[in-house]
């Protein structure tokens, strides 16, 4: 089954292309419909991952005629009411870089204790056989932490360098890739996800 996946970011094109190397699935980008170009990107209006992460796939679905795959994706912090959520790329605005977006972070934290620190990633990823399926595959993988008082490591992106996982004694970005996606919301939601079509 030819399967598009709803991203106009090639790493997580070849991520899944690996992860279902051995199914009988074809996963494809939506940039080879001209969705994403020509077509244009989904606005992602939900106030959840899974309602953005639904949008996305629908929208790939409907300009495609394909089964559609999407992932949504963030950080909620417990101190900030859940934020910054689904708002995680522009927490510190529309064009924010990573750095801006951590040191908004670390300063809405600031003098905050260890113990109210707490935070998680989400990665939820939907699946749509097409673009008005009544009954989505919803796969959800989650990953406790907290906020570390300041940065620490150099991999990973995003957030990676002020989420410390207490379990393992460091943040996320002084793990390897291996180690991180065996621990990371994404590698868990993928994992589903495989189990699903395999
Ligand atoms: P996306 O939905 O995968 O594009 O992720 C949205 C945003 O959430 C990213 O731009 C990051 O700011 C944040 N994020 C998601 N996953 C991670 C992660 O594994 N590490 C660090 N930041 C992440």
């Amino acid at each position: 089954m030819k399967i598009v996946l709803a991203t106009s970011n090639p790493g997580k094109l070849k991520e899944l292309q690996t992860l279902l190397r051995d199914s009988d699935h074809e996963i494809t980008s939506q940039r080879d419909y001209g969705v994403g170009d020509g077509v244009g990107d989904a606005d992602e209006t939900g106030i959840s991952f899974v309602e953005n992460a639904l949008i996305k796939a629908r929208h790939a679905s409907r300009h495609t005629g394909l089964a559609a795959i999407a992932d949504d994706s963030g950080l909620e912090v417990d101190y900030l009411g859940g934020r910054p959520g689904v708002h995680s790329a522009r927490y510190a605005g529309e064009n924010a870089t990573p750095q801006d977006n951590i040191d908004k972070l670390l300063a809405a934290l600031d003098g905050v204790a260890a113990q109210f620190r707490g935070a998680r990633f989400h990665c939820v990823i939907a699946m749509v056989q097409d673009a008005h399926d009544p009954a989505p595959a919803i796969f959800h993988g989650c990953w406790d932490g907290r906020i570390a008082e300041a940065p620490a490591g150099n991999n990973g992106f995003g957030y990676d360098s002020v989420f410390y996982i207490p379990d393992l004694g460091c943040t996320a970005a002084e793990l390897s890739a291996s180690v991180k996606n065996k621990h990371s919301h994404r590698g868990k939601a993928l994992r589903q996800l495989r189990q699903q079509l395999i």
